[in-house]
């Protein structure tokens, strides 16, 4: 039996591993799918406080890491099947394993969606991301591309403009699922050119590890070119890792747990922390802020359960 599992080894569950570690509760952390989550696929993390130089992403997870096991949290690979919430202790099924446990912490990420091509994984962290809150600055006076039509890209292309010499929105459709006010904040702006309707078909050039140009295709007319830019923003939306506990927990229509007072879900005892929970600021330091708080009410939860 386990006072704390943790599923999910990114920034907020390795937070959460660090406080309950230190709080002698011997957490169990389930890695999951991509074990140290988002920052794991980046390079230079420069806005995480404490690295006047920055930090590497990999590196900063395996440091935390490591911070988590010096006070005895106990890591397991493998990703966690299926979860029964309905009674107390909970049990979490990671492979052949069935654990069980008294508290519950989900810090199991999200996903960015992406195009599924293959050029765009080998270059990702090199010319292709994510995330333009991380990666814009290394894009300071060259063209780029953003890819998407909801609000998370005009939302991107808007702030990449503040480093971009000119920001291309390539969108597949020409009607735009954004907000009129997002979608004309973008319209507005110089900086940013509308490309529709249009497909990215790949990405250039995965042999010297550098974005250099793409070919693209307008989905009306099927005919393909090629365009030169620095870098992809793939900017079409994010999946939160939340299938398992579908029917269980409390979720909103787009599949993020919803918690009330700091970290708390619907079922007492079990904690969400980081993008699983939210969709709005998706930042490492964030994510690791509630990942601390998760593990601080964990905490309060099994002293009050205590005996
Ligand atoms: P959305 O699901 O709203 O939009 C995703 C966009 O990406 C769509 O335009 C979609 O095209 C396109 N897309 C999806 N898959 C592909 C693909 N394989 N190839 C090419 N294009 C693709 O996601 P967002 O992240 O933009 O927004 C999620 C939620 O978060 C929304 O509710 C949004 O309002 C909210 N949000 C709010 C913000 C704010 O208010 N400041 C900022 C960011 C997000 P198509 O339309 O053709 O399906």
């Amino acid at each position: 039996m386990h006072k704390v599992i943790i599923i999910g080894s990114g920034c907020a569950g390795l937070t959460a591993a660090i406080y309950a570690a230190r709080a002698d509760l011997h957490p169990l952390v389930l890695d999951g799918y991509e074990p140290g989550g988002q920052l794991s696929l980046t390079t230079m993390v420069e806005n995480f406080p404490g690295f006047p130089d920055g930090i590497l992403g990999p590196e900063l997870i395996e440091n935390s890491r490591k911070q988590a096991q010096r006070f005895g949290a106990e890591f397991q690979s493998g990703a966690v099947t299926s979860v029964d919430l309905s009674r107390t202790p909970f049990t979490v099924v990671a492979g052949k394993e069935t654990y069980e446990t008294q508290s519950l912490i989900i810090a199991a990420g999200a996903s960015a969606r992406m195009l599924g091509i293959e050029s765009e994984r080998h270059l990702l962290g090199h010319g292709v991301s994510t995330c333009a809150t991380c990666d814009g600055f290394f894009f300071r006076g060259k063209d780029i591309i953003v890819v998407g039509g909801g609000d998370t890209a005009m939302e991107e292309a808007t702030f990449l403009t503040k480093f971009a010499k000119k920001v291309t929105l390539l969108h597949r459709r020409n009607e735009f699922r954004a907000t009129k006010i997002m979608l004309d904040r973008a319209h507005a702006n110089e900086k940013i050119e509308f490309l529709t309707p249009y497909v990215i078909e790949e990405v250039h050039d995965v042999n010297s590890k550098s974005v250099e140009k793409v070919r693209i295709r307008n989905t009306d007319t099927n005919v393909t070119s090629e365009i030169e830019t620095s870098g992809v923003f793939v900017a079409i939306g994010h999946d939160p890792n939340t299938k398992l506990f579908k029917g269980q927990l409390a979720m909103d229509e787009n599949g993020y747990l919803i918690t009330h007072d700091g970290p708390k879900t619907n079922i007492e005892g079990v904690f969400a922390a980081g993008d699983v929970q939210d969709h709005h600021y998706r930042q490492a330091i964030t994510a690791a802020g509630s990942g601390c708080m998760a593990a601080i009410e964990a905490e309060r939860f099994l002293e009050r359960h205590r005996g």
